[in-house]
């Protein structure tokens, strides 16, 4: 299946810190960024996925915070029609974007707010203590999100289970239903129209079972809500 540009979610390099607490290290990585703005703009791309940074334990996660609003809107004054994904994180270390009220946060110091949104991936929402486990669970976490993020500004999904247990705050992911999280929450995303148009990315483990992940992931969908264009999920190869 062809996937549609508007659903072509990059991620950037993983060496990027746009909240780095030092003034050279952050303006290498803000001048990165910026660079991969510019390279998905000529591609004609509307999305670039990235994490949002680390304080490294030199400045408050608040002043960290600022720092990517900051980097953000340097990078969307001197680019154009791509749109900045923060994508929220397991909270590994120092890294920020692991609480909802992280990206709400950074989308509040941003000046335009129709080139900023987030991206949920599952294994971190989950090792980040916002539990999937049962439709109630779901409910519970996306409702959370609605209030403090909002879903009009989800950009894109990243679909994963986890290794770790709920709110271990590690990062590693599992095969779809091999993991802590389970079938249930998959089933729930495939079914709740609010991540209809929402671009999904499987970073799972293991390659030999993408198909099979993704054949699985549309039998999930009920008979109501048939097969469509308005879901597109593309596998890519997980961060080292
Ligand atoms: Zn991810």
């Amino acid at each position: 299946m062809g996937i549609a540009p508007r659903h072509v979610l990059p991620h950037d390099s993983y060496l990027i810190n746009l909240g780095h607490p030092e003034p050279e290290a952050l303006a290498k990585s803000r001048d990165a960024f910026l660079d991969e703005m510019h390279r998905c703009q000529q591609l004609g791309l509307r999305l670039l996925n990235f994490h949002p940074g680390s304080h490294l334990k030199k400045i408050s996660e608040e002043q960290s915070l600022a720092l990517v609003a900051e980097s953000i809107n340097l990078a969307l004054e001197q680019s154009e029609g791509v749109c900045a994904v923060i994508e929220n994180t397991a909270g590994q270390g120092s890294n920020l974007g692991y609480r909802f009220e992280h990206l709400a946060a950074i989308i509040e110091q941003v000046t335009d707010k129709s080139r900023v949104g987030v991206c949920l991936d599952t294994c971190h929402t989950f090792v980040a203590g916002y539990d999937l486990r049962t439709p109630e669970a779901c409910r519970e976490t996306f409702a959370e999100f609605e209030r403090i993020v909002g879903f009009d500004y989800l950009r894109g999904m990243h679909l994963n289970d986890s290794k770790p247990e709920l709110g271990a705050r590690v990062d590693r992911h599992h095969s779809l239903g091999m993991g802590c999280i389970g079938w249930g929450a998959f089933e729930y995303i495939m079914n709740d129209p609010r991540f209809d148009e929402i671009p999904m990315v499987l970073e799972t483990i293991d390659d030999t079972l993408w198909a099979q992940e993704i054949e699985q992931l549309y039998a999930l969908q009920r008979p109501w809500r048939a097969r469509t264009e308005r879901r597109q999920i593309s596998p890519v190869k997980p961060e080292p």
